[in-house]
């Protein structure tokens, strides 16, 4: 039996939202099939009030041992680095909770590294658990490590897939969180080491320099003139796809960057929302690993070969 608690911080509720839609296992799984305890969370939790502090109390005096702390959500910090808008009962429980975790996994862009909220300007003073955009550290600090010897295992995405979230906290809870290998930002390689554009149905699009102009045109590559940045997004959004079915590539819209620490990229000045950004007609981000002569190489060797049938949709049904 494994004890799980979920708190949100500046959160939409995305990524909640995403959890109770996992199928592989499935949150009533983690329960019946994985033995995981759902201490508390804020969609599922009957605890309220005074009974919600006693929890959480017993938890942080280790009278309750706590095996898996979930965070989603920012931990918000303002106004002036206060943390006032933080707190419940008076209290910023994320650090002591953490303190006491077992093992802490941030789920999401904004408990990882602050996403939407902890763009410029960043009212709410928005960090994430221990990184702040690419900046190691956030608000537990670039040493934190949890009790069992890792640091926040990070789940990124906007939000991140059911599935991730799932099979993350099954890891952990049966014992295997020391075969998780994380990259240099604490995410999982299992998930996180391949990219979105592998297993895109696109890719030989990409190969040939077929462009697709419009959002949903089954044909083409959305790299060219649509902004994709699934060369350079580490994701398995089309190894393991969207309510089984789908991702945002295949369905035609390009993908937006969102489990990388940057997320979002796009400035929204008006024009380059779903635009790929060129200079001298190269585009500006290049997929990870290539460097500008060789793309050019590449990309103009491709377009020369590319044969009749590229130009098809060859989707027919
Ligand atoms: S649509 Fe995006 S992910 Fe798919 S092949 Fe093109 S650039 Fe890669
Ligand atoms: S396709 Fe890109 S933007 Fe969409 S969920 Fe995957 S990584 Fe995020």
């Amino acid at each position: 039996m494994a004890n799980l608690l979920w708190l949100q911080g500046g959160a939409c509720s995305g990524n909640t939202m995403s959890f109770l839609n996992a199928e592989e296992p499935s949150a009533c799984d983690l329960v019946t099939d994985f033995g995981i305890n759902v201490l508390w969370h804020p969609s599922l939790g009957m605890e309220l009030g005074e009974n919600l502090q006693k929890l959480l109390r017993s938890l942080v005096t280790g009278a309750t041992p706590l095996d898996i702390f979930v965070f989603e959500g920012t931990v918000v910090n303002a106004p002036n680095g206060t943390g006032e808008w933080n707190r419940f009962a008076g209290r910023d429980w994320v650090a002591d909770l953490s303190k006491v975790a077992n093992f802490v996994v941030a789920i999401g862009d904004c408990a990882t590294w602050g996403g939407i909220p902890a763009t410029a300007p960043n009212p709410s003073e928005s960090v994430g658990l221990q990184f702040l955009k690419r900046n190691h550290g956030g608000f537990l600090g670039p040493n934190f490590k949890s009790k069992g010897g890792l640091p926040v295992i990070n789940v990124p995405g906007c939000p991140a897939h059911p599935d991730w979230i799932t099979q993350i906290v099954v890891a952990v809870a049966t014992g295997r969180a020391g075969d998780l290998l994380l990259d240099d930002f604490q995410r999982p390689k299992t998930f996180f080491a391949s990219f979105t554009q592998t297993g895109c149905t696109r890719n030989m699009h990409f190969a040939y320099k077929i462009s697709a102009t419009e959002f949903g045109q089954r044909k083409g590559c959305l790299f060219y003139d649509l902004g994709c940045r699934g060369p350079m997004t580490h994701s398995p959004c089309n190894r393991i796809l969207w309510n089984r079915q789908s991702s945002k590539t295949r369905a035609g819209m390009p993908c937006l960057g969102c489990t990388e620490p940057e997320f979002p990229f796009q400035d929204l000045a008006p024009g380059t929302l779903f635009k790929t950004q060129t200079v001298m007609g190269v585009p500006k981000d290049m997929p990870s690993g290539v460097d500008k002569t060789a793309y050019v190489k590449f990309s103009a060797a491709g377009k020369a070969s590319a044969p009749k049938w590229a130009e098809e949709d060859i989707f027919v049904v």
